[in-house]
């Protein structure tokens, strides 16, 4: 009978130079690059050390260790899986609103005295300007914690019609066992989403980050707890991610899978999940969102400069390192010179570096393995036939992984730098005749397997409601006349179909749905007390 507090979106902070905001920020920064933070397993709530350890360094700056972490051995793991058995009675059965409140409490430590902690240590360890670690550690991981609850507190609102001398009820459960959330580096709001939105409804959780980001991860865990999550909720492994899948995905009692990541590693779970069928008690809930090669149309009534803002923003900000990052462009030749002209500049003003030093847009790309596959996407790109390098084009790893923004022109509408995932800073745009407009988005739309995000650029109403229609499955988020970023809990409800994901719109309703195992019950409030029905005479 409890209302939870409307929701709000936690509004970001700017971070211009000599702001309160950015000294805090840097102060904690350089508390963090001190010394290497200790990072232990959490099992049952109790921290646990191993002998082996793994380590994190800065992307942006190989000599600076910010992690060393324990890695779970096939007995951690066993015990995370009982402890998560063992929570999950009294969790389930607490009541909705005090599991809400902890999830209330989480936002507000987060908005307040945590949000330096969280936004440093992101900037550190996924290297993130102040504005892209604000609107991911603070901003969308706060809103993630108000809006779930809210939208939890719908849905078990939500109930069936009655019959006159019938009370029929819905009750939300938990699922049938344990949770695996396997999350990204790229950003803390989704690794603190992933394991936390089941645990909202009830469910009991083991958490696997991502070995990228193992410093932010772990200062979310520390926020779980310091907001009061009790132990055996949410167990967190490091370590060996398929050994540990494999050993979590041939439990009987695994019942769902939450997961963002690549695409190729989301099929090799699902298949993973479907080889172990026989042996699990229900049928697992599988929400995996994935890879993206998200475009940008631009008709020939669209706005120069808003384009090309969308082009800088939506492609370079976060080192493209966003699912939804901006890296195929078509671009009608009416447009091109003086698009071409204007972007190369944009370009040509981008600094590149630490990304907590002031004018720095860019950072480095998480680690050697991104290093290598972008830089291999560069030379794909210089040595093509019908492919010209427009802006950047060069990377540096003697500091850190620094990669160019690199612009791209094809030829080929078809070239594999317009249809693969790259998760660099690097667009590759193709340029069409006005008059195939139509051509174009059917173009679009099959040229790539993913469909994650998209925008349209246009003036001209009726070729927006043309790219609207033509590019409906080519997108899960489609946006008009904006950057293909972005996207704010509460607002647009994010996720893709095809190869992109299930589509299960993190941070609404709709994903809390696939936590939840639905009980309906009849009560008979004046029960029939004679067997025969009038037919019979
Ligand atoms: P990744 O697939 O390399 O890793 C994701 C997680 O899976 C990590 O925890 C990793 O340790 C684990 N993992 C890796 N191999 C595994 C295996 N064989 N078995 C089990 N687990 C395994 O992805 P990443 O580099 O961390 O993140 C980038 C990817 O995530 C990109 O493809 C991006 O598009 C996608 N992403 C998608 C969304 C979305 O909402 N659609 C959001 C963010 C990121």
């Amino acid at each position: 009978m409890f209302r939870v507090p409307p929701p709000v979106n936690e509004p970001a902070l700017a971070y211009r130079p000599d702001s309160p905001e950015r000294r805090l920020l840097a102060a904690e920064a350089q508390r963090l690059a001190e010394r290497p933070s200790e990072v232990a397993l959490r099992i049952d709530g109790r921290e646990v050390q191993t002998r082996q350890q793994g380590s994190v360094v800065c992307p942006h700056r190989h000599d600076q260790v910010l992690a060393r972490h324990a890695l779970a051995s096939e007995a951690d793991v066993a015990a995370a899986i009982d402890a998560a058995r063992r929570a999950r009675g009294e969790w389930a059965a607490l009541d909705f609103h005090a599991r809400a409140a902890i999830f209330l409490r989480v936002a507000e430590l987060a908005a307040g005295p945590w949000r330096q902690r969280l936004n440093a240590s992101t900037a550190l360890n996924q290297s993130k300007t102040p504005h892209q670690a604000e609107i991911d550690a603070a901003c969308e991981l706060v809103d993630f914690f108000r809006f779930n609850v809210h939208f939890a507190e719908r849905l078990a609102s939500e109930q069936p019609l009655c019959e006159r001398g019938i009370w029929n009820r819905s009750e939300l459960r938990p699922l049938d066992g344990f949770v695996y959330a396997v999350t990204p580096f790229n950003f803390t709001s989704i690794a603190a989403n992933l394991p936390t939105a089941p645990a909202l409804l009830g469910n009991t959780v083991i958490w696997k980050p991502s070995p990228h980001s193992v410093l932010s991860s772990h200062i979310v865990s520390e926020l779980l707890v310091e907001a009061g999550m009790p132990p055996g909720v949410i167990n967190v492994v490091y370590g060996d991610a398929q050994a540990i899948t494999r050993q979590v995905l041939a439990r009987e009692d695994f019942a769902g899978l939450h997961f963002t990541g690549s695409t190729a590693v989301l099929r090799g779970l699902f298949r993973e999940v479907a080889n172990n069928l026989d042996r699990y008690r229900t049928y697992p809930r599988i929400v995996g969102e994935s890879g993206g090669k998200d475009f940008i149309v631009a008709h020939p009534s669209a706005d120069l400069e808003a384009l090309a803002t969308a082009i800088v923003r939506g492609a370079f900000e976060f080192q493209g390192q966003k699912c939804s990052a901006a890296s195929r462009l078509y671009a009608p030749r009416s447009l091109w010179p003086a698009l071409e002209e204007r972007v190369q500049a944009l370009i040509a003003e981008l600094r590149l570096g630490d990304p907590l030093e002031p004018g720095v847009f860019l950072g480095a790309v998480i680690g050697r393995h991104a290093y290598d596959r972008i830089t291999e996407y560069q030379a794909l790109a210089r040595t093509s036939a019908d492919c010209r390098v427009i802006a950047g084009g060069n990377a540096d790893d003697r500091e850190g992984f620094f990669v160019e923004p690199t612009w791209v022109l094809t030829t080929d509408p078809k070239h594999r730098l317009m249809q693969e995932e790259i998760f660099g800073p690097l667009l590759t745009t193709y340029v069409y005749d006005d008059a195939h407009f139509e051509q174009t988005l059917e173009l679009v739309d099959q040229t790539s397997p993913y469909a994650l995000t998209g925008a349209i650029f246009a003036r001209d109403r009726a070729a927006i409601e043309r790219a609207s229609r033509g590019l409906r499955f080519a997108a899960g988020n489609f946006y008009i006349n904006d950057k293909p970023t972005g996207a704010v809990v509460g607002q647009q409800p994010f996720g893709g179909g095809r190869a992109s994901g299930t589509n299960d719109k993190a941070g609404a309703a709709f994903n809390l749905m696939r936590w939840a195992s639905p009980r309906s019950i009849k009560e008979n409030l004046a029960p029939p007390t004679d067997y025969r029905y009038p037919f019979l005479g």
